[in-house]
């Protein structure tokens, strides 16, 4: 980077960190956007003249709200409501709501601000938001939560609705919490006007929600082989992970003619040369989602799997990685290593889950690398679909939603590999993402005037 571009990113990144004290996770999110922003700027004026960067910088609005309930021992209990409504250019307000101990202020804006961009990039009239709360889920009994949930929803009522503020899931909000705060709202507005996405299928979700993120990494990882002249067929896959994004992942890569090579927990991995049948999917979802088990098992179930315990999981040759774990799973040396073992695509599954000095080498080194806010917008495409759904009063077939999936991560692959190349940065598909993501909110909110 020249050192004007440094000069320019320093002097924004320290207004803002001084403007929002604290907000360390929000800090980073916004430092990575901007740092891939600058040839944009400096290229349309338009944006610097109407102070674009300071605006979407700051949420439009953020609610604060405090939620009591009283628990199974009839003690009352108190926690933390959040929502910040980021940005509204594209479309209401999307995104999760996180029921977590570590949620503040701070790390939600820092993952309202990243949706913002990934919501863009499906090009849905989708706009960019998030909330939560302190209250963890664990451990509650369903008549807690659903008091808490209830509680919640009192408040957050009065600011959501379908052409508002749609919220959906994340961690700690599964269907469970979903169907009790959809309840509760349907019964203080009267109204079944589709304001939650991740809905049960049986009560206007959509089929696909779970596959989607899963799904939407390995149609991105086809497309980026496919610029090479290869696709995923046949090739060696690490998958990182056992969970919802994992599962998934690992499962089209077996309909898509790909060899699975590993999966992983918190406990350690596996490594399976041949590579992952049918059946040893079919038994990994058993041990996962019913037995509870560690993927470690595997192994003692069929003889082709060599279990290890702790990390090491990127020192297994391979020619594709689908990081599809946790946040920085993948540092500087285990992307060297993949690299000398012939690795050619990274393409993220889960969201950032390769650190600062992973995603430089990989940038360097030219390599295909797919950033999780491009490569996991499956989930935002699906929520996008939900809507429409709910808004058509129709269910679409499985194999419709899946088409369409494959049809938007293909062209959110094809925006990001043109931005990147129209700013002489062919090939960095971090810089095509921002770059993309950016360019349709602003232009909106240069349309839309000074709101
Ligand atoms: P889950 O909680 O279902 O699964 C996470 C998996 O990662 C578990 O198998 C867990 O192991 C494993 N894991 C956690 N920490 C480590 C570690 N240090 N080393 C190795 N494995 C580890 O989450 P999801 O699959 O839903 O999400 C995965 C990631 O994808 C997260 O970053 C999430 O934010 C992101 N994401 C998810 C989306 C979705 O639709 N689900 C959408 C967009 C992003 P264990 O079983 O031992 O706990």
């Amino acid at each position: 980077m020249r050192s004007g571009e440094n000069l320019f990113v320093e002097r924004f990144m320290r207004d803002l960190t001084a403007r929002n004290p604290g907000e360390p996770e929000f800090h980073q999110a916004v430092q990575e956007v901007v740092e891939s922003l600058v040839p944009v700027l400096e290229r349309h004026s338009r944006y610097l003249d109407h102070r674009i960067l300071e605006r979407i910088v700051e949420p439009e609005r953020v609610i604060l709200f405090r939620v009591p309930w009283i628990d199974d021992r009839g003690d009352i209990q108190i926690n933390k409501g959040i929502r910040v409504e980021f940005n509204s250019a594209l479309g209401p307000y999307k995104g999760g709501l996180r029921f977590h101990p570590t949620v503040s202020l701070g790390a939600l804006k820092s993952l309202g601000f990243e949706q913002i961009f990934k919501n863009s990039l499906t090009t849905m009239p989708m706009g960019g938001g998030m909330g939560g709360s302190d209250f963890d889920p664990k451990g509650r009994s369903d008549n807690e939560v659903m008091h808490f949930c209830q509680s919640f929803m009192t408040e957050l009522s009065r600011h959501i609705g379908a052409g508002t503020d749609v919220p959906s899931g994340d961690i700690g909000v599964g269907g469970r919490e979903i169907g009790y705060l959809l309840g509760q709202y349907k019964r203080l507005r009267n109204s079944c006007d589709g304001v939650f996405t991740g809905k049960g299928i049986k009560w206007g979700g959509t089929l696909i929600r779970p596959e989607a993120t899963g799904y939407g990494a390995v149609y991105f990882a086809d497309e980026m082989l496919n610029t090479r002249g290869e696709s995923i067929e046949g090739l060696r896959v690490a998958v990182s992970g056992s969970g919802n994004v994992a599962q998934y992942a690992a499962a089209k890569c077996l309909a898509l003619g790909a060899k699975v090579v590993t999966l992983s927990d918190s406990s350690g991995f596996v490594v399976i040369d041949k590579g992952l049948t049918q059946e040893m999917w079919d038994e990994f979802m058993n041990l996962k989602n019913v037995r509870r088990g560690r993927v470690g098992e595997l192994s003692s179930l069929f003889p082709g799997v060599v279990s290890h315990e702790g990390p090491g999981i990127w020192s297994v040759p391979c020619d594709v990685a689908l990081p599809c774990a946790t946040r920085n799973e993948v540092d500087g040396d285990d992307a060297r290593t993949l690299l000398d073992n012939g690795c050619t695509c990274i393409c993220e599954g889960a969201s950032m889950p390769s650190n600062p000095d992973a995603v430089e080498f990989f940038v360097k080194k030219k390599v295909l690398y797919g950033p999780g806010k491009a490569t996991n917008a499956g989930s935002a495409v699906i929520s996008g679909l939900e809507m429409s759904q709910n808004s058509m009063r129709l269910s679409w077939p499985g194999h419709e939603v899946d088409e369409r999936l494959r049809e938007i991560m293909a062209r959110i692959h094809e925006t990001c590999r043109t931005t990147a190349a129209e700013y002489g940065r062919a090939g960095d598909y971090v810089t095509g993402a921002n770059i993309a993501g950016f360019t349709r909110v602003a232009d909106a909110m240069i349309d839309q005037g000074l709101v």
